[in-house]
C-alpha cells in the first residue's frame, strides 16, 4: 500500500475545512435560519447540497463504485487543479506529464507554481513507462496520463497504466475524458483499490453536458476526502446537480455508436485526400490529421465556416489538425472542404 500521507502538503493535512450548520441537521423540513439566505422560496434561494449526496448516489449506482470514492467538480478541470493544491508544494514540488497531452495540466501547474516535466510520447504516441519514471525525483508528486489521449487520440493499455501506478509511489492521474469512445475499458474499478490512482471522467464529451460543468474523480476514500476538504463548499450549483440527475436518465449509446461509425468513415475519406499525409488511429471523438500545410488547411476551413484545432505547433504534432467528429452532415461539409486543398 502506498503512503499517501507523505505526499499531502502539511498545511492541507492540518486543514480544518469550512463546515455548514446544515451538516448537523438531517431532518426533512427544518426552519433554516443558519445561512443568511432569503427566506422567500423561488426555487433557488437556498444553498445547494455541498456534498451532492443525491447526484453522487446516482453516479455511484451507474458506475458501481461507492459514493465515498467519488469527487464531483466544476468540470474535470477543478479536479486537476485540486491535485496540485492538495499534493504539490508551490515552488518546490513537480509533476511528470506525457506530451503531447491536454493543456490544462500545464496551466493548472503554472497557476500553482509547479514544474511540469514533460515526457515525449513515442513515434505513434506510445507510452514509455521507464522514461516517465526516470523523469521523476524525490519531489515528483504526480504523473499525469490521459487515455484516450488528447490530442493524439490513441489509448494506452490498462496493463501499461497499472504498471506505472504500481512502480510509482506518488499519485497517478488517469484522465479518461474520452473513455466512452474507446475499446479499452475504464480503470475506475481500480481507482478505489490501487491506493495512488485518481481516474478522471467528465460529462462534457460523450454525455453531452459541457455547459453544465460536471467532472468526476474516482479514487480512495482518503484522496477523495482530501479533495473534498479543499474544494469550494458549493462547487456544484443546484441547476447543475438537478439537470444532470435528469439527463443521466437518457442514454447516449446511440449517439456514441454514431460518432464511432462516423469516426471510421471520416478517417477513411480524409486519408484518401491529396493534401492529407496521415490520419492517426483514434479511440476518441476526434481525429488527429497530418496535412501538407496545417496553417493553410486551417484557414481554408475557417473561410468555409468550420473551426478545428490547429495543433501544428505542439511538439510531436507538426502539420497536424485536431478535428472533432460532428454530425453526419457536418462531417460531409468537412470532407468537401478538405478536398479543395
Ligand atoms: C475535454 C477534456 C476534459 C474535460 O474537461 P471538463 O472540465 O470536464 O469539461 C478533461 N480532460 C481532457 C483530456 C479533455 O480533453
Amino acid at each position: 500500500m502506498k503512503d499517501i500521507e507523505k505526499l499531502v502538503r502539511k498545511n492541507i493535512a492540518a486543514l480544518c475545512p469550512y463546515s455548514t450548520a446544515r451538516d448537523d441537521y438531517q431532518g426533512p423540513l427544518g426552519v433554516f435560519l443558519d445561512a443568511n439566505e432569503s427566506p422567500y422560496e423561488n426555487g433557488w434561494n437556498r444553498y445547494p447540497d455541498p456534498h451532492q449526496k443525491a447526484l453522487k448516489a446516482r453516479i455511484s449506482e451507474i458506475n458501481g463504485i461507492a459514493a465515498d470514492n467519488i469527487f464531483l467538480g466544476n468540470g474535470s478541470d477543478e479536479a486537476i487543479d485540486l491535485v496540485f493544491r492538495v499534493f504539490c508544494e508551490p515552488g518546490k514540488d513537480n509533476v511528470v506529464a506525457i506530451s503531447p497531452s491536454y493543456g490544462m495540466y500545464e496551466v493548472a501547474a503554472a497557476i500553482n507554481d509547479i514544474e511540469v516535466r514533460k515526457v515525449q510520447l513515442g513515434e505513434d504516441f506510445g507510452l514509455d513507462a521507464d522514461a516517465l519514471l526516470d523523469a521523476c525525483d524525490g519531489r515528483t508528486k504526480a504523473i499525469f496520463l490521459c487515455s484516450p489521449n488528447n490530442p493524439s487520440g490513441n489509448a494506452f493499455s490498462n496493463a501499461e497504466v497499472l504498471e506505472i501506478t504500481r512502480r510509482f509511489d506518488g499519485i497517478v492521474v488517469l484522465d479518461e475524458a474520452y473513455i466512452d469512445f474507446c475499446s479499452v475499458h475504464s480503470l475506475i474499478g481500480k481507482a478505489a483499490v490501487e491506493g495512488n490512482l485518481i481516474v478522471l471522467q467528465t460529462l462534457s464529451k460523450a454525455r453531452g453536458m459541457a455547459a453544465l460543468r460536471l467532472g468526476m474523480a474516482f479514487s480512495t476514500k482518503r484522496i477523495i476526502g482530501l479533495m473534498s476538504m479543499v474544494k469550494y463548499p458549493y462547487n456544484i450549483n443546484k441547476a447543475t446537480q438537478e439537470t444532470v440527475m435528469e439527463m443521466l436518465g437518457s442514454p447516449v449509446d446511440a449517439q456514441v455508436a454514431e460518432i464511432k461509425a462516423q469516426r471510421a468513415l471520416v478517417a477513411g475519406k480524409l486519408a484518401a485526400l491529396p493534401a492529407v499525409r496521415k490520419v492517426y488511429p483514434s479511440e476518441a471523438n476526434f481525429l488527429l490529421v497530418k496535412v501538407d500545410d496545417a496553417d493553410a488547411a486551417y484557414s481554408r476551413l475557417i473561410d468555409g465556416g468550420i473551426i478545428v484545432r490547429n495543433r501544428s505547433r505542439v511538439p510531436g504534432c507538426s502539420g497536424c489538425l485536431r478535428i472533432t467528429i460532428g454530425t453526419p452532415e457536418e462531417n460531409v461539409k468537412l470532407i468537401e472542404l478538405m478536398g479543395t486543398l
